[in-house]
């Protein structure tokens, strides 16, 4: 009889890992607490990585189709004058090294595919008590209904309802000091990459589809402040003040068609097993990053393959828990590492720093998973 599993959280991990568990042969039981299943948010980047993982996934021909991969990057002045173009080789044969989508289309694309193999979805219910007696877990819904699974895998982010219901309060997300504007705007036709412009804070563009892009500045926040819907853009055009050229052009078009968003900045990593008994997190539940290597789905999607990969492999659940774990903490600690020391100095203004540190740390990442 084919094993069962129950993945709580539907988001870019929790899907992913629903196609990675179809894929051999799981039974799988996928529930969203959002009854209408969507995803906010402007772009996303892809790092090479991430692209080398929905290939392992069996989806980067959709993302390749609905996203945009570059092959070049360009540094600018403040003006928006570019100062230096740098070619972006490819991962591997095949797999741009980097890359760009809007969250809400890779939302459809997975969820699509979840859907299509078979995936049994139940969207507004989460989970309210975990019950693993060694051989199963019963889990009981928010509306009241039960279940019985050989697996479950928390994927339900950042404030993770079954990371409390394994380990209590033993893990809180801790505020960086720093948030993240993030803008979708037209592209220039002759835009092949991201754009970098500044020598001191810099805004950053993405491509996302032929016709898109999207901006992505991190600034100080002391307060952890949530911003207004309608106090958005008359903040973000203040920040944006300093810079000239196309920067200035988009700041002076900016009006409410924009989509603007603005996120405080945490991190949190569970430094030891992400598992007890039968239960496992991944993704953000596990490990949040700041977004500065671009790394935070990739590692979710990578945590979703890697599971499906050991699961393939033995039946022995805590047998593929050590081996899943072993893979993954040291790559999540390097990206959580990494991207919360570029944040800092960010913070400190040691924008000559920024690089050093961020080159090598992305590099890093095109190890194998
Ligand atoms: C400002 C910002 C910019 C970022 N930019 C990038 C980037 O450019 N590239 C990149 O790779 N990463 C980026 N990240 C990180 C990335 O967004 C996350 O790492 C990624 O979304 C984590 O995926 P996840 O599946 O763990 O969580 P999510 O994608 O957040 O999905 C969690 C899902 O769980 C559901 N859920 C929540 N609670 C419950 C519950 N109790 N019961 C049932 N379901 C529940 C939610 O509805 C949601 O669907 C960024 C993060 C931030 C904050």
């Amino acid at each position: 009889m084919a094993r069962r599993a129950l993945i709580v959280g539907g988001g870019i991990g929790g899907m992913s890992c629903a196609i990675a568990l179809r894929r051999i042969g799981w039974s799988v039981d996928l529930i969203d607490i959002d009854p209408t299943w969507r995803a906010l948010g402007a772009g996303l980047t892809l790092s090479g990585p991430t692209l080398r993982a929905f290939k392992q996934l069996g989806v980067l021909d959709e993302v390749k189709a609905h996203g945009f991969l570059s092959s070049v990057g360009a540094i600018a002045s403040e003006d928006g004058v570019i100062l230096g173009k740098m070619p972006i080789p490819e991962l591997e044969p095949g797999i741009a090294g980097l890359g760009g989508i809007l969250r809400p289309v890779l939302h459809r694309l997975l969820s699509e595919r979840v859907r299509a193999v078979d995936t049994v979805v139940r969207l507004g219910v989460s989970v309210a008590t975990l019950n693993d007696d060694g051989s199963a877990v019963k889990a009981t819904f928010s509306d009241g209904t039960t279940g019985e699974y050989d697996l479950v895998v928390g994927a339900d982010s950042l404030n993770s309802g079954v990371r409390k219901l394994l380990f209590g309060s033993a893990y809180e997300p801790r505020f960086t000091g720093q948030g993240c504007w993030r803008l979708l705007a037209p592209k220039p036709a002759d835009q092949r990459g991201m754009v970098m412009c500044g020598t001191g804070p810099r805004v950053g563009f993405n491509p996302v589809s032929e016709t898109h892009m999207y901006m992505f500045l991190t600034v100080p926040d002391p307060e952890r402040r949530i911003v207004p819907e309608g106090e958005q853009i008359g903040r973000l055009r203040g920040l944006l003040a300093g810079f000239g050229g196309f920067v200035a052009d988009i700041r002076e078009r900016m009006d409410n068609s924009y989509l603007v968003n603005y996120r405080p900045l945490e991190v949190l990593l569970i430094d030891g097993p992400w598992h007890k008994g039968r239960v496992l997190l991944i993704g953000d539940a596990a490990h949040a990053t700041t977004p500065h290597l671009g790394h935070g789905a990739g590692l979710a999607v990578e945590d979703a393959v890697v599971l499906g990969e050991e699961l393939g492999r033995s039946d022995d659940l805590q047998e593929v828990f050590d081996r899943f774990m072993a893979r993954r903490l040291g790559r999540a600690r390097h990206v959580i590492q990494t991207s919360t020391q570029i944040s800092q100095l960010e913070l400190e203004q040691r924008w000559a720093e920024v690089m050093t540190v961020h080159a090598p740390g992305a590099a890093k990442l095109a190890e194998a998973i």
